[in-house]
C-alpha cells in the first residue's frame, strides 16, 4: 500500500508499475551480476574454484609445467627468446595485431616448436569492450594467427586477465579454451629485477603450472629483464626436476 500512496497510483495500476519494476530490477541484476561474475573469474579465489569453465592450472603427475609469454611477437625481443628457450618449449599468446604486423616471427615461434594461443587482437581490456567489438576482437585473432602460421589457437588469454561475458561465451565457440594462469611473475613492472622474476616463477613451479611471463610490453626494458630471467628460470626448473612443454601436450598429461 505505501509504495502505492507515495505513486499516487490507484491501487491495481501501482501495483502493475511496481511489479514491471522489479522485473526490469531483476532483469538489470542478471545482466550486472552476469558481467561482473565473470570479470571476477580472473581473481584467484574465484578462478580455482571454476575447474574446467577455465582453465588455470593442470592436473598432472608428470614434472611438467607449461612457460607462457604474452604480449608478442616483437622485433626486438621474440628470436632472443626463442634462442634463450633452448629445449624448453613454451606457449606464446600473441596479439593479432602483432602477427599481421611481424607474421615471420609468429612463423618463428611455430617452426621452433612453439605453440601460439591468442591473447585477442588489440590488448584492449575487453570489460570495456561492448560485445561486437569483443567478437571481432577474438575472431579477427584467431583467423591472422591461422592465416599467418597454419595453426589454429587452442587457448585464449584476456588481456590483464579479464573477461567480459561476450569473450567468455566466444572462446569455446572458437574452439579455444578460456585461459588464465596459476602463477606469474608481474615480469612487466620496472622494479621487477630478473632475480625477482625468476623467484616468483620458481615459487610458482609445480607439476601442471601454467606460468605466466610477457615477451613484449610493459614497462621499458621490462621483456629485457624476463629474457635475463630465463636461464636462471629453465635452471631453478631442471633443479626441481620439472620440464617446460606447451599448454597442449601439459593438456595431454591432464588427469582431472
Ligand atoms: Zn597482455
Amino acid at each position: 500500500m505505501i509504495p502505492t500512496i507515495i505513486l499516487g497510483f490507484p491501487r491495481s495500476e501501482g501495483r502493475s508499475l511496481i511489479d514491471a519494476l522489479i522485473v526490469v530490477g531483476v532483469l538489470v541484476a542478471l545482466v550486472v551480476g552476469a558481467y561482473w561474475g565473470v570479470r571476477f573469474a580472473s581473481i584467484s579465489f574465484v578462478r580455482n574454484r571454476l575447474g574446467r569453465l577455465l582453465l588455470s592450472r593442470v592436473t598432472t603427475r608428470l614434472p611438467l609445467v607449461s612457460l607462457t609469454f604474452d604480449d608478442g611477437p616483437d622485433p626486438e625481443t621474440t628470436e632472443r627468446f626463442l634462442s634463450a628457450l633452448g629445449d624448453a618449449r613454451a606457449t606464446f599468446f600473441v596479439l593479432g595485431m602483432n602477427v599481421r604486423r611481424w607474421p615471420h616471427l609468429a612463423r618463428a615461434m611455430a617452426e621452433a616448436g612453439h605453440e601460439l594461443a591468442s591473447h585477442g587482437d588489440s590488448h584492449r581490456t575487453m570489460t570495456r569492450v561492448p560485445p561486437r567489438g569483443t567478437l571481432r576482437e577474438l575472431r579477427r585473432a584467431h583467423r591472422t594467427i591461422v592465416e599467418a602460421t597454419g595453426e589454429t589457437p587452442r587457448f585464449y588469454r584476456p588481456p590483464y586477465g579479464r573477461f567480459n561475458l561476450a569473450s567468455w561465451l566466444e572462446t569455446p565457440r572458437l574452439g579455444m579454451r578460456r585461459t588464465l594462469w596459476t602463477a606469474g611473475a608481474r615480469d612487466w613492472e620496472a622494479e621487477a629485477t630478473p632475480e625477482l622474476i625468476a623467484e616468483r616463477i620458481l615459487a610458482g613451479a609445480a607439476p601442471g603450472a601454467i606460468l605466466l611471463l610477457h615477451d613484449s610490453d610493459g614497462d621499458p626494458g621490462a621483456p629485457e629483464h624476463t629474457l635475463a630471467a630465463l636461464p636462471a628460470i629453465l635452471a631453478g626448473l631442471h633443479e626441481r626436476g620439472l620440464r617446460s612443454v606447451t599448454l597442449s601436450e601439459l593438456m595431454r598429461a591432464d588427469v582431472s
